[in-house]
């Protein structure tokens, strides 16, 4: 089979990101067996998750929690309740955590979690006794020495204040145990935007690289959950005109730019961004093709695809979301001349501030908002200089060079411990 072929065909999610962990220990010239460790997972626990319903019937869902590496520090990683988390989505999304945590250096390896549920037609009790039946099955691997989950898909600060709570019942009060707690059980102040915050930096700093400022920049998110939102509203704020945010159900669009703070408003109320007076309605799709600067895909993975990457019209690509391009689409865009900003260190900023907030719980102390938001900044354009440096140096691109400089710290740091 070509290269080419084998870009073409649809690759299991560990392959694609193992693809470009080859890449990069190509170039980093990194022994077989280093690589051999660092291709595979350290552990994977698959657990039944019993839910008993509010009518009284009782359903089993199976969760899993995957532990790729933790050469550099403790595994971290987030937790989503999905349909498709199945064991190879979770393997590969730990296997890019160890990659995003090194690049923007934060001490911590790479982790992740999932329950393969769609928890849309839960109430908010079934999901609270769903979250702590899956903590009961994961607590003996978790620990704020050990693995330190946080939120992803489906799972928010409420989530989190649940494992936080069902975990303080078997080990005592340990709030570093989770990340993106709510404020008042020992979350972080700018924890919950900052994921969005860390694309905006970004595509700033991106955009800087071309000459330009953020100012009419037109940019179009694809969904409105925790990064997509924080993306829209920080970018509004920072001069971009969004003109388009999508989500499963439809594109809400507006040439002029659409007001941010109503749309977050109008979803707030009724619970979608759907069926607000003023914008036009698109389809589900339109998001990623419409003609914008900046695309931000901040949904979920391989929405930009062998069959549909001909239609992207965006320059810049901010990836919000963990592998929303496929290795195809990928490489057709980069020979397309398009910047892509690739997941590892685009929507790195949420790791960085989770460092942030494990970093006041262990010392029992809260920094201000302002402090977060200051720390977070400098480091997300410190990683964003870093990886553009070694592009250029190496002549690859920043996927290639964030992987470069990723694994060449995990590598390292394995060898120190004497791991392999
Ligand atoms: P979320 O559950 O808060 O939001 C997900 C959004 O995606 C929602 O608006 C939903 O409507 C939309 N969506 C779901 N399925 C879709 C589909 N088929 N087509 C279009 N839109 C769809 O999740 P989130 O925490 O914002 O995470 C989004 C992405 O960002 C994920 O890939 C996640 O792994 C990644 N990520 C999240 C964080 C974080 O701090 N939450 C950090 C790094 C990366």
């Amino acid at each position: 089979m070509t290269r080419i072929d084998t870009l073409r065909r649809h690759m299991d999610p560990m392959e694609a990101v193992n693809l470009r962990f080859e890449r990069a220990a190509d170039l980093n010239g990194v022994e077989e067996s280093t690589r051999a460790v660092l291709r595979m997972p350290a552990a994977e626990l698959r657990v039944e998750v019993p839910l008993r319903r509010d009518d009284g019937s009782l359903e089993v869902y199976v969760g899993y929690r995957v532990q790729h590496n933790s050469a550099r520090g403790p595994y971290k990683g987030g937790i989503r309740y999905h349909a498709a988390a199945d064991i190879a989505e979770v393997r590969a999304l730990a296997s890019l955590m160890t990659w995003k945590t090194a690049v923007v250096d934060v001490p911590f390896g790479g982790a992740k979690g999932g329950i393969a549920v769609d928890p849309s037609d839960m109430s908010r009790a079934e999901k609270e006794r769903m979250t702590r039946s899956y903590t009961r099955a994961i607590a003996a691997i978790i620990g704020d020495h050990r693995d330190i989950p946080a939120p992803d898909i489906n799972t928010d600060a409420q989530t989190m204040a649940w494992i936080v709570d069902e975990y303080a019942q078997m080990n005592g009060w340990t709030p570093g145990v989770v990340t993106g707690k709510p404020i008042p059980v020992g979350g972080s102040y700018g924890r919950e935007s900052a994921t969005g915050r860390g694309c905006v930096v970004v595509a700033e700093q991106a955009l800087a690289q071309e000459g330009r400022s953020p100012a009419g920049v037109t940019m179009a998110i694809q969904g409105f959950g925790n990064v997509g939102s924080w993306t829209a509203r920080i970018a509004h704020e920072r001069g971009f005109r969004v003109v388009a945010v999508g989500d499963e159900h439809g594109t809400v669009y507006a040439a002029a730019g659409l007001d941010i703070p109503a749309l977050a408003e109008h979803r707030d109320r009724h619970g979608t961004i759907h069926g607000m007076e003023g914008p036009e309605a698109l389809d589900a799709a339109a998001v990623l093709s419409l003609p914008v600067d900046v695309l931000v895909p901040a949904a979920i993975g391989d929405v930009i695809h062998c069959d549909n990457v001909d239609e992207v019209q965006a320059s810049v690509i901010v990836e919000g979301a963990n592998h929303p391009v496929t290795p195809w689409a990928d490489a057709a865009l980069t020979e397309r001349g398009v910047t892509i900003v690739p997941d590892i260190l685009a929507n790195a900023g949420g790791v960085l501030t989770s460092y942030f907030e494990w970093v006041q719980n262990l010392q029992q102390f809260r920094w201000d908002e302002a402090d977060v938001v200051d720390r977070l900044t400098a480091r997300m354009i410190s990683a964003y200089g870093q990886v553009s440096r070694l592009a250029s140096e190496r002549g690859v691109g920043l996927r290639d060079a964030a992987y470069t400089l990723a694994v060449a710290k995990v590598a390292e740091a394995s060898a120190l411990r004497g791991a392999v």
